[in-house]
């Protein structure tokens, strides 16, 4: 059973990478935002909190991330997992460190899947998003007269934080915020970085071929 950390700056394609892998090794895949979404949505207390943050683009305070993830990963019992997008600071980091310790889990290892900034906003200009499903899709998949979506029909649009200003800030603002997260997870072994430039299909093979090698004996 596998238990990871998944990090890589906008444009890593690392939320894709950490799906394909939940799917072919059966883990599941936590994402701190869309869970924070599903709070908002659903209009619990911890949402109601969470909302005036995450419409401003800042993160929520630690609290409501580090109480939101130990009640997730108590429910899960006996299920490896994916965290992508969590922990995002160093407090983070060590209220995770606490939480495994309380459930009796280990982490097996911190992902980085890693790309320069100029393949960030190369990837980032190109890509189209469904406002109603939210799959993705590059400008060459989508001939330019039929913005819709194939799985759901719903209308194709560029999300406006993937301007290449923008994202180069966004680029920025990850490194500084992960570097020492990256740091405490390199100073306990577990870091593993894998190159994600080339192909998805490249850099999943490359994924899959690096945690392998940390535990030969598999999922
Ligand atoms: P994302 O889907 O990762 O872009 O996250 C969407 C929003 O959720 C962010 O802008 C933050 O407000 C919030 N969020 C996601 N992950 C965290 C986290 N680990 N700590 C605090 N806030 C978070």
């Amino acid at each position: 059973m596998w238990h990871l950390v998944l990090a890589g700056p906008p444009g890593s394609g690392k939320s894709t990478q950490g799906q394909h892998l939940a799917e072919e090794w059966g883990l599941v895949s936590l994402s701190t935002g869309q869970m924070l979404r599903d709070e908002v949505a659903r209009g619990t207390a911890l949402g109601r909190e969470a909302e005036p943050y995450m419409a401003h683009g800042q993160l929520v305070p630690p609290q409501l991330a580090n109480d939101l993830m130990r009640e997730t990963l108590a429910a899960l019992k006996d299920r490896g997992f994916i965290l992508d997008g969590y922990p995002r600071s160093i407090p983070q980091a060590k209220a995770l460190d606490q939480i495994l310790r309380d459930l009796g889990l280990r982490l097996d290892a911190a992902v980085l899947v890693d790309v320069s900034e100029e393949t960030a906003v190369a990837r980032l200009a190109s890509r189209l998003v469904c406002v109603s499903c939210r799959a993705g899709y590059t400008d060459a998949e989508v001939a330019a007269d039929q913005m819709t979506c194939r799985a759901c029909g719903g209308q194709l649009v560029r999300r406006n934080d993937d301007d290449p200003a923008v994202v180069r800030e966004r680029f920025k603002v990850y490194h500084a915020e992960m570097q020492p997260v990256l740091e405490h997870y390199g100073e306990q072994g577990l870091l593993v970085v894998v190159d994600g430039q080339g192909t998805q299909a490249d850099v999943f093979e490359r994924l899959k071929a690096a945690l392998l090698a940390r535990r030969p004996q598999g999922v």
